[in-house]
């Protein structure tokens, strides 16, 4: 329980933290006492997509275990530089999906805004580890534009901020996209997809917590999390904060390989989440991007493990198996019982 000792964080916290990830492949073996003989290919993958490890999450990787499912995630591999048919850059073909600068509207009642180019930490199997941030991030002087598109989209009540990791942004900048969203008088939901409250729990300041607590908007927080492992008590207080603010909590994960592909690891972090106040809402298929075929679970297999965690599980615990299908008017649900 959160007692009245509970820390409450300041922005400093947490860009201490951001700005201390690690991001150099030679520290990163060192950190974890890894086998030289793997350096060469890892700097290969890392000239591609760059490391960077938030230390708290370095923490909590076994070290000489190199089955480590948070290891997996951000160790840059051999496998990475090879090329496998169907993988490709942009998988999802999202650029054609870029109305303009910073905006995706693919779906009919929402619009998805890139928020800023990085993350705290760059995991391995991103679908968007090519995508081209630099020419696509929202500036300035792209506000007033994003106004104009939400206010001539009547159909449109949802707006998600995505990135890259949208809580990487300043709450000063956070907020006064907030203020433009919320001038907007058929919007009614704000959703934030990150990955933050997990690898960086402090990045749930007081400065978000006030500013969300205070909106007409319904807030939804759509974490991202692929294994139990990856969240301690820090990430349950920031989770009881984002709560006590009415804040709807959701998690995301990807089906990956070796990560979280078994059924005790799916039941162990829908349990695990909802200890915490979230509730599992979508389980990925990967979408097929250059450099992450290793992390590919098929999906005839995605659907056994499924079955079984249908078997163990309360529904309201049960994540929906989706897939990404370019052209599709939203997540294509994967159909369990198929087969
Ligand atoms: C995934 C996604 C959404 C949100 O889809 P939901 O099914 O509402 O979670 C919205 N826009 C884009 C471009 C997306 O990729
Ligand atoms: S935090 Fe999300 S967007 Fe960033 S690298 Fe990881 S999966 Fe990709």
């Amino acid at each position: 329980m959160i007692t009245r000792t509970a820390p409450s964080w300041h922005t400093e916290d947490w860009q201490i933290e951001l700005s201390g990830a690690v991001r150099n492949v030679e520290t990163l073996w060192q950190a974890l006492d890894l086998p030289a003989n793997s350096l060469p290919a890892a700097l290969a993958a890392h000239r591609d997509f760059p490391v960077r490890v938030p230390r708290a999450f370095l923490a909590k990787i076994e070290k000489g275990n190199p089955d480590d499912p948070l290891l997996k995630q951000i160790l840059p591999v051999m496998a990475e530089t090879e090329h496998s048919p169907g993988f490709v850059a942009d998988p999802l073909a999202e650029r054609n999906a870029n109305r303009q600068t910073g905006l995706l509207h693919k779906y009919q009642s929402r619009v998805l805004l890139v928020l800023g180019g990085t993350c705290a930490i760059n995991c391995r199997y991103c679908f968007r580890r090519h995508f081209p941030y630099e020419d696509n991030r929202l500036g300035p002087e792209d506000l007033a534009g994003i106004q104009a598109y939400l206010t001539d989209q009547p159909d449109v009540n949802e707006v998600i901020l995505s990135g890259g990791d949208p809580l990487v942004t300043s709450n000063a900048r956070l907020s006064a996209l907030l203020d433009l969203i919320e001038a907007v008088p058929h919007i009614s939901r704000l959703r934030i997809h990150t990955r933050l409250p997990v690898v960086i729990p402090q990045r749930v300041d007081q400065g978000l917590l006030q500013r969300l607590g205070q909106s007409r908007l319904n807030c939804v927080l759509v974490t991202h999390c692929n294994h139990p492992q990856e969240l301690d008590t820090d990430f349950d207080h920031a989770m009881n904060l984002l709560k006590r603010q009415g804040v709807t909590l959701l998690n995301q994960a990807v089906l990956l390989r070796g990560v979280n592909d078994s059924v005790a690891t799916q039941v162990a972090l829908s349990e695990r989440l909802f200890s915490a106040g979230v509730l599992p809402y979508y389980l990925h298929l990967l979408d097929p991007v250059a450099g992450a075929h290793h992390f590919d679970v098929p999906e005839s297999e995605a659907r056994t493990l499924m079955q079984a965690v249908h078997a163990a599980l309360p529904g309201f615990l049960i994540p929906r198996l989706v897939r990404e299908v370019p052209g599709q008017p939203g997540k294509s649900l994967i159909d369990l019982h198929l087969t």
